[in-house]
């Protein structure tokens, strides 16, 4: 097991006994979140202070747990900032927004975001063990006013039943885990019940927030709905520690494949060598690193920015560094919905018609000779697993050949000049004479 980080429990919370502790609904009812509780255990800095008293500020809640993994002398302590909210949260920047992943915009019934052909990230319950305070969804999270009603359920569940393009749903939130169980198995059981469902997926910061949660109890529920998949949410390698590693081994130990997305915060893990060490405690937990994400720009996570350039060099230090398993890809979700990309440095230094150029991770220059034999398509027996994805064309219409372009809004306006139809204008002259031509389907 990983050395764990010194809790401040037994200084802080000396007289709440085991049993208390252990039980993850003392954690909830004993949340802190005034300047009142949480002084009891840390000193705030004026700056703390004043945004704890500020109306308005999106939802404050840590459980006595997760604040006892602070260092209260440390002001700059990286679990501190990703919970206790500073007067900068409450400053706005250049390009921030609401809702800058768009997701209410993808979202066909409420709390459903279909934004990719095949999945959909379902969002359960507003309300979390304790709130980050980059949250990308604080429009909606940590406000029991904005919380998915019953009828919005079924609308969701009507929704998944006649797309049968969805072959994988995302449980998240707020927080899954914090359902009461009763609510949390009859969701897993309901989705279990179609068909075209093959995956689920929960993506819950419990087990950091609140290990004690994940009971065996709950790995047994869990289990019965295989194939499940699990990300949890650790940013640095202090979270690590005894309580989470026991948590996560239950998990494992229920067939529960475990993920980690981390975010990229200023000032917490914005560094090669914390990077480094949180994905090796994280696979020593059997936790695969699954996203590093650039922070995004939301209302509240400005002081929490990095310029992209720190994940690349961050990607850079651990790509060939360290095992390929602990190695997260680097995503920034683009604003307006433009989805998750995926950046690393560049390898691919150069190429000719039977040669490319590639730098390994030490800078080793070197070359790959391309076959001139290659025939494509030979394994021809891909035809019946060809899935339409309806509405969706794009890169991969135009590698299939059934279109030749795509064009910007507006292009053929602007390219027009306001001209007339004339004689030379024949459109066929912009269409391919027989080889090249978009297949007619
Ligand atoms: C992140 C996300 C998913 C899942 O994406 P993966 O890359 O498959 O993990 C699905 N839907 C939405 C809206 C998401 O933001």
């Amino acid at each position: 097991m990983p050395e764990p980080f010194v809790s401040k429990r037994a200084a802080i919370y000396k007289d709440v006994p085991d049993e208390k502790w252990n039980d993850w609904r003392w954690q909830l009812s004993n949340r802190l979140n005034s300047v009142e509780d949480i002084e009891k255990v840390l000193p705030l800095s004026d700056s703390e202070r004043r945004a704890l008293q500020t109306q308005g500020i999106f939802r404050v809640d840590v459980t006595p747990y997760f604040i006892s993994l602070i260092d209260p002398d440390d002001p700059e302590d990286p679990t501190r900032l990703q919970i206790i909210p500073r007067a900068e949260e409450m400053q706005s920047f250049t390009a921030m927004m609401e809702d800058s992943l768009a997701e209410d915009r993808h979202s066909p019934v409420p709390g459903l975001v279909h934004r990719y052909p095949d999945r959909v990230l379902m969002l359960v319950t507003t309300q979390c063990a304790s709130y980050c305070r980059y949250c990308t969804r604080s429009r909606i999270v940590g406000d029991p006013g904005q919380t998915f009603k019953r009828e919005e359920f079924e609308m969701q569940i009507d929704y998944l039943k006649r797309t049968p393009q969805v072959r994988d749903v995302l449980l998240s939130g707020g927080d899954p885990l914090v359902l009461a169980p009763k609510i949390l198995e009859e969701l897993l059981s309901r989705l279990r019940e179609i068909p075209h469902i093959e995956i689920i997926r929960i993506g819950s910061r419990v087990p950091v927030f609140m290990p004690m949660r994940i009971t065996q109890e709950l790995c047994d529920m869990l289990e019965k709905y295989h194939p499940l998949w699990m990300n949890i949410h650790v940013n640095h390698p202090n979270e690590i520690s005894a309580e989470l590693a026991a948590a996560t081994d239950r998990l494992t130990r229920a067939g529960i494949q475990l993920g980690n997305q981390a975010v990229l915060l200023a000032g917490v893990n914005d560094n090669v060598h914390i990077q480094r060490e949180l994905v090796h405690k994280l696979v020593r937990i059997r936790v695969r690193p699954y996203y590093l994400y650039q922070c995004d720009l939301v209302e509240g996570a400005g002081h929490f920015r990095t310029p992209v350039a720190k994940g690349i060099e961050i990607m850079e230090g651990l790509r060939g560094h360290t095992s390929g398993y602990a190695v997260p890809q680097y995503i920034v979700d683009a604003p307006g919905g433009g989805g998750k990309i995926p950046l690393m440095p560049n390898y691919l230094m150069s190429m000719s018609d039977h040669k490319i150029i590639l730098r390994n991770f030490e800078g080793f220059i070197t070359t790959y000779e391309e076959p001139t034999d290659y025939t494509p398509d030979k394994a021809a027996k891909f035809k019946g697993l060809k899935r339409p994805e309806p509405g969706q064309k794009g890169l991969t219409s135009l590698l299939d050949g059934e279109d030749l372009f795509i064009k910007p809004e507006g292009f053929e306006e602007t390219h027009g000049r306001d001209g007339i139809q004339h004689r030379l204008k024949d459109e066929s002259k912009w269409k391919p004479l027989g080889i090249g031509a978009p297949k007619e389907e």
